[in-house]
């Protein structure tokens, strides 16, 4: 009789998740510090058949060479910039990921972090907290209005398109976007307009991005971008620190070429550019986008789901298509 398949989760999942997965194989969960993480992974995935990841987790030719039973590779995300996917593919390893279950959550995020930054949310609290607040002063903390103003979204997908109809419905925003290609839908129903990328820099109050990362929109923002953007503008990033130069972006904000950045990832996480650290107006998070509860869950759903219909020889729910970006047209 052959043996059960080996299933090696990097992360933790809701306990029923791992379940189910046990129904299908035995489960691995990885259960060592972050050190020690790379060299675990690699000798667990030694005879395993699926590898359920997190964006945390390189998957690259090394590792996929330590694998030769591996199946399936479910990353527990939207973006799979982790994954050498041409590696997997021509090792007949599938690759899947998680979209559309967190657009609305990731949407919600950068709304905030536009919010926050904004209307200086974060600079308020640590002013109360530090005891500072001594009278009502009518210049104290004062920022931007996010209503009627024009927003620029850089990559209409799943989750821009979500951030887009809440900007434009609760906000009566203005949108321009930049993309590939045009948007049909999100001009015909939020009076989007498509702009070139100097023009979207140059209109826009807010900036927000969400491209995937890869080798085009790798620095996608930079010192050129930046000094074409409004002295009242900010920078929202919840897609890939890789996406903007972070060292150009503390330099603008230093020099007072931006107002200020509402930012969820970063380029080499978890450290974070000390010129963001110091900024003032600057509002961290430590890429939390999807994290909601409910959103954790049914990412996780549709991980095992992915793992399963692979394991059992059916066609997995969301499969990657290569070059992201490439797997959905931009219809949201
Ligand atoms: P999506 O639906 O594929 O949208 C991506 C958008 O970027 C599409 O409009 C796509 O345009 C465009 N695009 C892709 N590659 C491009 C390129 N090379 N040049 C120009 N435009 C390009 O993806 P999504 O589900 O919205 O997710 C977007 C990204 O958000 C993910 O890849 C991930 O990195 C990030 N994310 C972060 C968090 C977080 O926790 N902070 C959570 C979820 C996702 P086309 O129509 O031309 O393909």
């Amino acid at each position: 009789m052959s043996r059960p398949a080996r299933i090696v989760v990097s992360r933790p999942l809701p306990p029923d998740v791992l379940a189910r997965l046990g129904e299908h194989g035995s489960v691995e969960v990885l259960d060592v510090g972050d050190d020690e993480r790379p060299t675990a992974l690699r000798r667990r995935l030694a005879e395993a058949e699926a590898l359920v990841c997190c964006v945390t987790e390189r998957v690259d030719e090394r590792l996929l060479e330590a694998a030769p039973a591996l199946r399936v590779v479910a990353n527990v995300a939207v973006g799979y910039d982790n994954i050498d996917v041409e590696a997997a593919r021509r090792r007949g390893v599938t690759v899947t990921n998680t979209p559309d279950v967190l657009s609305e959550t990731t949407a919600e995020f950068a709304l905030a972090l536009i919010l926050a930054t904004l209307r200086r949310v974060c600079e308020a609290d640590r002013f109360v907290r530090s005891g500072r607040w001594q009278e009502w002063d009518p210049q104290l903390l004062v920022g931007h209005d996010l209503g009627g103003a024009t927003v620029g979204i850089v990559g209409l997908g799943r989750i821009g398109g979500c951030l887009a109809r809440r900007l434009r419905h609760g906000f009566g925003c203005r949108i321009l976007y930049w993309g590939r290609r045009r948007c049909d839908w999100a001009e015909r129903e939020l009076d989007a307009r498509r702009a070139e990328r100097e023009e979207l820099l140059s209109e826009s109050r807010v900036v927000s991005l969400h491209l995937p990362l890869d080798d085009e929109t790798r620095h996608w923002i930079g010192e050129r971008e930046l000094a074409a953007m409004r002295p009242d503008a900010v920078l929202i990033n919840t897609a890939r620190g890789g996406v903007v130069d972070e060292e150009a972006l503390v330099q603008a904000l230093r020099s007072e070429r931006i107002w200020g950045a509402g930012l969820d990832v970063f380029a080499n996480e978890p450290t974070v550019h000390d010129g963001l650290l110091e900024h003032p107006r600057v509002v961290l998070a430590p890429h939390i986008g999807s994290a909601s509860e409910r959103t954790r869950r049914r990412m996780a759903e549709l991980a095992a789901d992915n793992v399963i219909a692979v394991l059992t020889g059916q066609v997995p729910p969301t499969p990657v298509a290569g070059r992201q970006g490439d797997d959905r047209c931009a219809s949201v």
